[in-house]
């Protein structure tokens, strides 16, 4: 970066003091609101993640609420986000706040990242931002803009270049308004120094920007080339009995954790459909079923892998249904789906039963 950091600083927080959009994590220093924002944030984009944060707020007003609050129930409010972990694990950050702290979240970011889902992210958005401690965020749009203001030649997403990434958020963070300066900085990556085509002719710190003066905004930052994402082709039953359906819930520990799915698994190779909804309801709920019509066929992506959900109607045969890989099992009808938490893939089929 050319320049020195103290001219940067200022004229990033001249302009977002006059650009910050005006977002209701942003009106509060409060540690339990800023928490749940950069939990929730996480992943998500803030048009959407500020429809649920107002919600949650409106059922979980305070951390006591939270850390009392029944998981299911979290869950619930937490349904659509993805990374169910995230929702979790606040649950179970704040009932230790409550226990250990008397409710009060710590202010130093070691003793916030002890606490489970709390990585050095997120500590640094309360202590900075909360606290006023004068300790750095890095995430995506900061690595962005610092890999550009310094025209890094290594890839991003190698640790030892994070590892420079911290480093360098850190000796650039003022002890004044640091939780202002890095919500900047985000804000800078969010919307000025975007990821495709920047806009550097509107941006404040051009001056002090490396890849800029070099013309090289638009190939920047570097990144390793990304591997194939794995596709999975699931069986799903949608098992009827009168005017209900059996739903399973998954473990609460792992991928989807303790919300409520239809039963099924992945189709084995050489097998076809039918075949992988009678073994997989076989082996999940003890259970043989007969395969009926189909309902529908649903691409859902995740972050590592996408699947192809092919649903199909179900009528047991023989058996009473036992669960064997969730942790209960209850038959609905299609009227109180909306009690219970589902993944979003399972979301894009429910109307049709
Ligand atoms: S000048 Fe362009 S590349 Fe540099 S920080 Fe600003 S928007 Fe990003």
């Amino acid at each position: 970066m050319k320049h020195g950091a103290r001219a940067f600083q200022k004229a990033l927080l001249q302009w977002f003091a006059v650009e910050a959009r005006d977002l209701p994590w942003r009106r509060t220093k409060d540690p339990y609101r800023v928490y749940l924002a950069e939990i929730m944030l996480q992943q998500t984009r803030v048009d959407q993640g500020l429809v649920y944060y107002e919600r949650f707020l409106k059922r979980f007003p305070t951390l006591e609420s939270l850390a009392q609050a029944d998981e299911q129930a979290v869950l619930k409010q937490w349904e659509g986000l993805g990374y169910y972990t995230r929702a979790r694990n606040m649950r179970r950050a704040a009932a230790l706040v409550m226990e250990q702290y008397g409710g009060r979240f710590p202010d130093s970011p070691e003793l916030l990242r002890m606490l489970p889902g709390i990585g050095k992210y997120t500590a640094g958005a309360i202590a900075s931002i909360a606290f006023n401690k004068a300790v750095p965020i890095v995430d995506g749009n900061v690595k962005r803009v610092l890999a550009r203001l310094d025209a890094m030649d290594t890839a991003i997403d190698l640790p030892a270049t994070e590892k420079l990434l911290w480093q360098r958020a850190a000796a650039l963070t003022p002890a004044k308004t640091p939780g202002d300066f890095n919500q900047a900085m985000m804000e800078l990556g969010a919307r000025v120094c975007v990821p495709r085509s920047p806009l550097c002719e509107n941006c404040p710190v051009q001056r002090y920007c490396d890849a800029f003066s070099k013309n090289l905004q638009d190939s920047l930052p570097l990144r390793t080339p990304k591997k194939a994402v794995p596709h999975h082709e699931m069986a799903v039953a949608a098992i009827r009995n009168g005017e209900e359906y059996l739903i399973g819930r998954r473990p609460s520990e792992g991928f989807l954790g303790g919300l409520w799915e239809f039963p099924g698994g992945r189709i084995q190779p050489g097998e076809n459909i039918t075949d992988a909804l009678v073994r997989e309801c076989c082996e999940t709920l003890g259970v043989t079923v007969r395969p009926g019509g189909l309902v529908a066929v649903v691409k859902h992506a995740y972050t590592h892998f996408r699947v192809t959900l092919n649903v199909y109607r179900c009528s047991i045969v023989n058996g009473t249904p036992e669960p064997r890989t969730h942790t209960e099992l209850q038959w609905v009808a299609p009227d109180s789906f909306s009690n219970f938490a589902f993944p979003r893939g399972n979301h894009k089929f429910l109307h049709l039963l």
